[in-house]
């Protein structure tokens, strides 16, 4: 989404269609769209949401998530996924080096450390919750480049091929991230404009996700294995047995679309000597899709003097090693949603935003480049860096407790 400033020809002071348009139905979009209908209904907000596509579509989305404790706490009462599993235990190691911790829920005193649900099942519960909302909802409408004026934003949006023009008082990005996934044909995002200033990382890899079944399960135990191409997630699903796991194996993006290719024995067989017997072997695999990786995140969460504010992917996309994204952008969504309700549809509830959530921003966009620049070099010298850090972990609880807590729960102010 790439902001102008309003020409002379502009007709400003128009009245408003919307006190808040959000672009973007995904988890963030919706969650957002869902707490300010609620905790809006004093200020009597009216609030759009638009998407170019419908919850619906979403239901085919290859990608599995893993949503923290510290999301579930947020979005429960709004929703939650009919397929989550619990995680209580992550087991991360490295392949063909020393190194290895454990983090078990029982040492935070916690039901679970996150869940594992499907993105399409986190969209449907989500879109749930919205649909009977008084917030107007626009499927299967795209929206172009908004222009800035002195009260408001315009937003173009094309609908069955007609165009029009909403005029809202504060715009929210919520669009979606820049890479978008190689072999789903449903998304057809093309990502944001490049015109802000924005940090980013090309990591050089894609993540191969998929579904696969073990022939020894330790239920609801995740496991995020170190190799020398990049690191191999697998997370508990449930299913038969337990046996089911989401799979997001990383590497170099020629050996991702070569594996996504392989026959699902050659495939099954890789995965195995790549991860090793630790739940015996690899059975079934189903889903196979390749996401390219990158880090892409704004230096500024609000623009256009003060009235458009970017959440979730499209203020920042990152690296899935750490599981993070999604996490993030529902807090991301949950303090713009406070502001909103508390300051109303202004440039100062933007700028409360803003200043909420920067050091949130700051921690886990810079904890998440740093892992996935540690863990995804094939370099020795790292490889002892890394299990020695792995073995620091096991040593000082202090250190292991205050990184889980910044991945399960982030840094809310
Ligand atoms: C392989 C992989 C694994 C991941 N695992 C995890 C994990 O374990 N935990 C975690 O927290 N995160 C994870 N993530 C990240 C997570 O998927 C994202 O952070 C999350 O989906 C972002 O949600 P969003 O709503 O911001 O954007 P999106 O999910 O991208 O939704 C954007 C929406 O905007 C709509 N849209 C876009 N442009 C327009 C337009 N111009 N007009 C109208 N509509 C538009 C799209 O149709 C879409 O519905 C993972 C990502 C990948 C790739």
């Amino acid at each position: 989404m790439n902001a102008v400033s309003a020409s002379a020809e502009t007709p400003a002071n128009a009245p408003f269609d919307h006190d808040v348009t959000i672009v973007g139905a995904g988890p963030v979009g919706l969650a957002l769209a869902g707490w300010l209908a609620r905790r809006s209904a004093t200020q009597d907000l009216s609030i759009a949401l638009v998407d170019a596509r419908e919850p619906d579509d979403s239901a085919g989305d290859p990608r599995a998530i893993a949503v923290s404790q510290g999301s579930r706490t947020l979005v429960e009462a709004l929703a939650w996924p009919h397929d989550a599993t619990a995680i209580e235990r992550i087991h991360v190691s490295q392949r063909g080096h020393f190194g290895r911790t454990l983090i078990d829920r029982h040492d935070y005193d916690l039901p679970a450390l996150g869940y594992v649900a499907r993105y399409g099942s986190i969209v449907q519960a989500l879109a749930q919750a919205v649909r009977g909302t008084r917030a107007h909802w626009l499927h299967h409408t795209q929206a172009h480049d908004p222009v800035i004026e002195h009260d408001g934003v315009t937003l173009p949006i094309v609908s069955a091929g007609v165009e029009r023009r909403l005029r809202t008082r504060i715009l929210v990005n919520a669009e979606g991230g820049l890479y978008r996934p190689a072999s789903h044909e449903t998304g057809e995002k093309c990502g944001p404009a490049r015109a802000e200033p924005r940090r980013t990382r090309d990591y050089g890899q894609t993540a191969l996700v998929g579904v696969v079944t073990v022939a020894a399960p330790q239920p609801h135990v995740a496991w995020e294995r170190f190799t020398n191409e990049g690191p191999i997630a697998l997370l508990p699903m449930g299913g038969v047995r337990g046996a089911d796991y989401a799979l997001v194996w990383c590497g170099a993006p020629e050996l991702a679309e070569r594996r996504a290719r392989l026959a699902d024995a050659d495939f099954l067989a890789e995965l195995g000597a790549a991860f090793g017997a630790r739940m015996g072997r690899f059975t079934h695999v189903h889903g196979r899709a390749a996401f390219p990786l990158g880090l892409n995140a704004l230096d500024a969460l609000v623009s256009g003097h003060g009235r458009i504010a970017a959440v979730g992917n499209a203020a920042q996309t990152l690296h899935p090693v750490a599981g993070q994204g999604l996490n993030l952008g529902l807090r991301d969504a949950h303090a713009l949603a406070d502001a909103l309700a508390q300051h109303g549809a202004s440039p100062r509830a933007l700028a409360a935003f803003a200043a909420r959530r920067a050091f949130d921003r700051r921690m886990t966009i810079g904890a998440t480049d740093t892992l996935a620049r540690l863990f995804t070099v094939d370099f020795a010298p790292l490889a002892a860096l890394r299990g020695l850090a792995l073995t620091a972990l096991e040593f000082a609880p202090p250190v292991k407790t205050a990184l889980a807590r910044q991945m399960m729960f982030g840094q809310r102010i």
